[in-house]
C-alpha cells in the first residue's frame, strides 16, 4: 500500500541549473526511495484514462517513470529518443527550443492506426516536447489518450502547447 506516501517531498529543488534562473525540479530524491517511487507509480496509474495500447516514454526521465507504469498496467513500451538513438527507420519531428531546434525520433514500425497510447514525461513545461511526441504517436496512424506528468510548472504555457489533448500531471508547481 503506497496510500499516504508523501511523495511529492521527496522532489528537490536545484537552483540556477542548469543555467541561471531556472529552478530544475530533481527528481533522483525520488526515485532513490523505494515507497516514493512506488506511491508516484501507483498515483500515475490512477490518472490512466480506459483502453490503453501503450505507454510512450520520452527520453531520458520518461523512461524511467514510463517504464515502471507500463510494467505495473502488463502494458508495452515505446521509446522516444533524442537523434542518432534509435537504430530502424524512423520518424523525427523538429521542435523549437529557447534558442535553437532539437529534435525526437520514434521507429516506423512502433505504432499504427488502431494503437491508443499515454505519452509519459517526468516534467510538463513549455510543452514542445510533449507536442513534438505527440506528432509523432498521430504521424504513426496512432492515437494520444492522454499526456501523464509528474510534475507540472504551472506558469508556463505547456497546457496550451498541448491543446486538444488530454493532460494530467499530479502535481502543479506555481512560479515564486
Ligand atoms: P518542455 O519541452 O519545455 O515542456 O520541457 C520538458 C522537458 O524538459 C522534460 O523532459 C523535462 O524533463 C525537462 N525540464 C524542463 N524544465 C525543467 C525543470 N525546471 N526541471 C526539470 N526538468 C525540466
Amino acid at each position: 500500500m503506497t496510500e499516504g506516501v508523501h511523495w511529492q517531498a521527496l522532489i528537490r529543488d536545484v537552483k540556477d541549473f542548469p543555467k541561471p534562473g531556472i529552478v530544475f525540479k530533481d527528481i533522483t530524491p525520488l526515485l532513490a526511495d523505494g515507497a516514493g517511487f512506488a506511491a508516484v507509480v501507483d498515483d500515475l496509474a490512477a490518472r490512466m484514462p480506459a483502453d490503453v495500447d501503450a505507454i510512450v516514454g520520452i527520453e531520458s526521465r520518461g523512461f524511467i517513470f514510463g517504464a515502471a507504469l507500463a510494467q505495473k498496467l502488463g502494458l508495452g513500451l515505446v521509446t522516444v529518443r533524442k537523434p542518432g538513438k534509435l537504430p530502424a527507420d524512423v520518424h523525427a519531428v523538429e521542435y523549437e527550443l529557447e534558442y535553437g531546434v532539437d529534435r525526437l525520433e520514434i521507429h516506423r514500425d512502433a505504432l499504427s492506426s488502431g494503437h491508443r497510447v499515454v505519452i509519459v514525461d517526468d516534467l510538463l513545461a513549455t510543452g514542445g516536447t510533449a507536442a513534438a511526441t505527440v506528432a509523432l504517436v498521430q504521424k504513426l496512424g496512432a492515437e494520444v489518450a492522454a499526456c501523464l506528468f509528474v510534475i507540472e510548472l504551472a506558469f508556463l504555457p505547456g497546457r496550451a502547447a498541448l491543446e486538444g489533448v488530454a493532460v494530467e500531471a499530479l502535481m502543479a508547481v506555481d512560479g515564486d
